[in-house]
């Protein structure tokens, strides 16, 4: 372990999650729990893992920021505004963190940075079909029954919000290709992994898209005969109801798994690809 570098990540870890406060992308709790992800990543990853993060980080809080204001109807019906609490960032970036972890621990091995690069590649499409896709004209549809549904709806995707998922997971696995920290690999293998990354990516957002429309605790509520995640009280004021799904199953949990499944399918695919590598 480098001294030096952990102090380094830890000072760039506490400017970043100070200024993502001071501009409103986090509240408190989310502040620190970026503040230790982010020391995590910089200070035992290195630059590499720091570039992805950041990708992830810069584009998703970015694109809330930039189109707050034509979202701000679809926006009530979130669990929670364009702020991120710490539950949200740990759901987004804890597994990563860990596989940071895993990779101090493995260094020679390459499965930790895939299952990195993986969960964010996820995450990041998540963010993206959800921040682009609500400004889509024409109503999604629930991805099991094809339902139309209102923007914003748990579980409603649009080939909009798809392209949009498909390109938030491309760009950081071209960020994983290009910054690729491990040696010892053919640069035809890296793309082949990198490839590996897109397709995983992308499946965890179709993963919480099938949680949000299936099991995912979504409530009701009566005053403004409106569908929400928020529980118990809703953004008017008044108490929501369960209208599908698990009440302990919040909007966190789902990330969670879109991450996890993500990083899962990473790793099982790179373990094939290395059979025939
Ligand atoms: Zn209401």
């Amino acid at each position: 372990m480098d001294i030096s570098k952990i102090m380094i990540g830890l000072a760039l870890a506490a400017f970043i999650a100070y200024t993502a406060f001071r501009l409103n992308a986090l509240n408190q709790g989310g502040g620190w729990a970026a503040f230790i992800l982010g020391t995590v990543v910089f200070g035992l990853g290195g630059f590499a893992w720091a570039l992805v993060l950041m990708v992830f980080f810069l584009t998703s809080s970015g694109l809330s920021i930039l189109f707050k204001k034509r979202k701000m109807a679809a926006e009530e019906k979130y669990a929670k505004g364009s702020r991120r609490d710490e539950r949200q960032v740990l759901a987004n970036g804890g597994l990563a963190g860990a596989a940071v972890i895993a990779h101090v621990l493995l260094p020679a091995s390459i499965l930790p940075w895939v299952a990195f690069s993986a969960a964010f590649a996820a995450a990041n499409a998540d963010t993206w079909a959800t921040e682009l896709g609500v400004l889509n004209r024409t109503s999604p549809r629930l991805i099991h029954t094809g339902r139309i549904v209102s923007a914003g709806t748990s579980g409603g995707v649009s080939l909009a919000g798809m392209l949009a998922a498909a390109a938030g997971s491309l760009i950081v696995a071209a960020i994983t290709y290009f910054s690729w920290p491990l040696t010892g690999l053919a640069g035809s293998d890296r793309l082949m992994l990198s490839l590996l990354i897109v397709v995983v990516g992308f499946l965890g957002s179709i993963v919480d898209s099938l949680i949000g429309a299936t099991i995912q605790g979504i409530y009701w509520c009566p005053v403004c005969n409106k569908e929400t995640e928020k529980f118990p009280l809703h953004a008017c004021g008044n108490a929501t109801t369960l209208l599908r799904g698990k009440r302990w199953i919040t909007n966190d949990w789902v990330n969670l798994m879109c991450t996890g499944s993500a990083a899962v399918l990473a790793i099982i695919g790179t373990l094939l690809i290395s059979k025939i590598m």
